[in-house]
């Protein structure tokens, strides 16, 4: 492993800290735990923790021994002096003559000694940083380390490994136990560098930021060393059939078949070594074997979801694939309840839906309530899958066994970093937009991603399209939804994104004007092309989408006034847009068997690449009125937006007892009220 400490980066944020009022120290201390972060193969996702003894001065001029370490759950890539909770030392100190500190005597202490009441809680690893002497600690989980100790010999693999430079010390829960070993461990072998805790990771210590850091990546280094080579060709191949469904026909099956509790987004990921990983003849022993890491079973479960290969023909993949979920949380619910009885039942099972799902030929998919909840689930089967094939390239995995996962996975200090949960409606959903570049369609993005959904942005325009999704976190997706092929490869390419489709608002249209009487065909044909027949290929796609998934959906459509109350010249519009309209019905009709909803929205006067302004201005002036009056000339007097008509199709999309309903978003015209 490189190291990357750079003196010259070094000193150039010491001297911008400087001008933040934070001393050199907290500086360097900073530098180091970003470098740390910055290495995937170190710590993912808030893992890891690193620390600094100081000198701080209270508001009365009082001087303490303080002790910064790194606050619960935040990311070491992105450490910001902020991040660092600030305790009072000899307070911690004093914790370490106990024999033992229940959770929430512990919790009381540390909450006592931070300086500042008002900052987030340290990291559950605050009394082993408290209680070894350096003056700067860093801790990761690295991946070579863990594949040495995950082993059935890995204490003596480590002892071998890094000889006198790092003691190990048995697993234990991160509390005053560990953190009393660790102490006793560090006073036996005053010169050793390191501490490695089997089945958890590693810490290093020094008298300066850039020393600790060193020592972390000498010994990972060595780690490295001993692994080296050993990661190519471990696992013996199973047989899995040539001709494999793809992703984009697989994810809706599994997202669908996960669905049955909950809205969940999947992110699916592969590589040649994940293949390998999920194509062995072992997959079951070593793949539920329990994470590398104890603070992974609170984003993906002590075990994985594996399905059999999604072969073409033959077999009934779907029909097994439902069973194997089923399965799944039953088993989750039965390592629940036995684990929760020796604790004296006073836990709430979190949900059984697994978090990893892995399929051999394919690759495996990582399941959230949210895209980025769903990413991490996957980065950690990643870094799981990474860990697992150098250990058993060197021998046999294992972990730190299912009853410490138990007490991780339910232990209150672990799950606060999940936050509290708070769930928008539409989290887990996702919703695909057409024509999402901008005006009603972009605020519609908005308006989705705001009630939690994943939202894909599709436009003719893929700019705009990409830096609309940006903008909202979601996908950009350039797409003429005129060509029935883009839209199909468009579908398939949500679904090997997030899984499937939930929500689709068929909103891409455009005006064509001229006297009925008197147009050309080709103007009405285009018209059509774009007005009907774009919902009519794109509502099939998303039908198609929501089949495979079986647990229903909802088609949206953008009408308009036109479709019920035509005006002058409007008809190479009107004539589409009212076909549409009753394209919603029959979906509606012939869909609900299949629990998918349609419905669309009626809007009128809405400012957007539709209706320009310069066409507000050409009309008004028409009718003898100003540009505001003729926006506002309706029942309620008020200019319609983009944003009203979007909060009409999330209307819609939350009432899930609604079909075939059209919703008019105005302002109010009788003209055009339905009848
Ligand atoms: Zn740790």
């Amino acid at each position: 492993m490189k190291n990357r400490y750079q003196d010259k980066e070094a000193k150039a944020l010491i001297a911008r800290y400087r001008r933040q009022g934070v001393a050199a120290d907290m500086a360097l201390r900073i530098y180091t735990s970003r470098l740390l972060g910055a290495e995937k193969s170190l710590v993912i996702h808030g893992g890891g923790n690193t620390s600094m003894k100081t000198k701080v001065t209270d508001a009365s001029g009082m001087e303490f021994d303080a002790l910064c370490v790194k606050s619960s759950g935040h990311n070491l890539d992105a450490l910001e002096p902020d991040d660092m909770t600030v305790l009072d030392l000899s307070l911690l100190s004093g914790l370490k003559k106990l024999k033992s500190l229940p959770d929430q005597d512990m919790i009381k202490a540390l909450s006592r000694a931070k300086m500042d009441p008002v900052q987030p809680n340290p990291s559950v690893e605050t009394l082993l940083h408290a209680f070894l002497p350096d003056a700067f600690i860093d801790h990761t989980h690295a991946n070579a380390v863990l594949a040495l100790t995950n082993q059935p010999n890995g204490k003596q693999l480590c002892e071998e490994v890094f000889g006198d430079r790092a003691v190990v010390v048995p697993y234990a829960m991160s509390g005053l136990a560990l953190a009393k070993k660790a102490v006793a461990a560090q006073h036996c072998h005053p010169n050793i560098h390191g501490i490695v805790l089997m089945c958890h990771g590693l810490f290093t210590f020094g008298k300066t930021a850039k020393e600790s850091y060193t020592r972390m990546i000498r010994l990972v280094s060595q780690a490295e060393k001993r692994l080296k080579g050993k990661g190519k060709k471990v696992f013996a191949a199973s047989a899995t059939p040539k001709k494999l469904l793809p992703v984009a026909h697989v994810a809706p099956m599994v997202r669908g078949a996960l669905s049955r509790g909950g809205s969940w987004i999947l992110d699916f990921r592969t590589s040649d070594s994940i293949r390998q990983f999920v194509g062995g003849k072992d997959l079951a022993r070593y793949a539920q074997a329990g994470p590398v890491t104890p603070d992974h079973v609170i984003r993906i479960k002590p075990k994985p979801l594996i399905l059999p290969p999604p072969k073409v023909g033959g077999g009934n993949f779907q029909k097994e694939l439902l069973k194997e979920a089923a399965r799944f949380s039953a088993r989750y619910r039965a390592y629940f309840e036995k684990h929760n009885r020796r604790h004296g039942g006073d836990k709430t099972m979190r949900d059984p839906t697994p978090r990893v799902v892995l399929v051999p030929g394919l690759g495996l998919f990582g399941v959230g309530e949210t895209t980025r909840i769903a990413a991490i689930a996957a980065d950690m089967a990643a870094t799981n899958i990474d860990v697992i094939t150098a250990a058993e390239g060197i021998g046999t995995f294992k972990s730190a066994g299912e009853k410490n996962m138990f007490d991780i996975e339910y232990w209150a200090l672990e799950a606060a970093k999940l936050g509290a949960a708070k769930v928008p409606p539409l989290a887990g959903r996702v919703a695909v937009i057409t024509g999402g570049g901008s005006g009603i369609g972009a605020a519609t993005a908005k308006a989705f991603a705001d009630q939690g959904a994943a939202v894909v942005v599709m436009d003719l325009d893929g700019k705009a399209a990409i830096d609309v999704a940006a903008s909202v976190g979601g996908f950009g997706l350039g797409c003429d939804v005129t060509d029935a092929q883009q839209i199909e490869r468009a579908f398939d390419a949500i679904a090997e994104i997030y899984g499937g489709v939930d929500v689709v608002v068929s909103n891409a249209g455009a005006a064509w004007q001229g006297e009925i009487g008197s147009v050309d065909k080709a103007v009405l044909r285009k018209s059509f092309e774009l007005n009907f027949w774009a919902h009519q290929t794109v509502a099939q796609n998303a039908v198609r989408v929501m089949k495979t998934q079986g647990v229903g959906g909802c088609l949206l459509f953008n009408t308009s006034k036109q479709a019920v109350n035509p005006g002058a010249d409007f008809g190479p519009y009107g004539l589409p847009k009212a076909a549409t309209l009753f394209l919603m019905r029959q979906y509606a009709v012939d869909h609900g068997k299949d629990g998918i909803r349609s419905n669309a929205v009626n809007a009128d006067r809405i400012r957007s690449g539709l209706l320009t302004n310069g066409m507000i201005a050409s009309r008004s002036q028409a009718r003898g009125l100003t540009a505001e009056n003729y926006m506002e000339g309706n029942l309620l007097g008020e200019e319609v937006l983009a944003e009203d008509v979007a909060k009409a199709f999330v209307d819609l999309a939350l009432s899930l007892k609604t079909t075939g309903a059209v919703m008019t978003v105005d302002g109010g015209n009788i003209a055009a009220a339905l009848r």
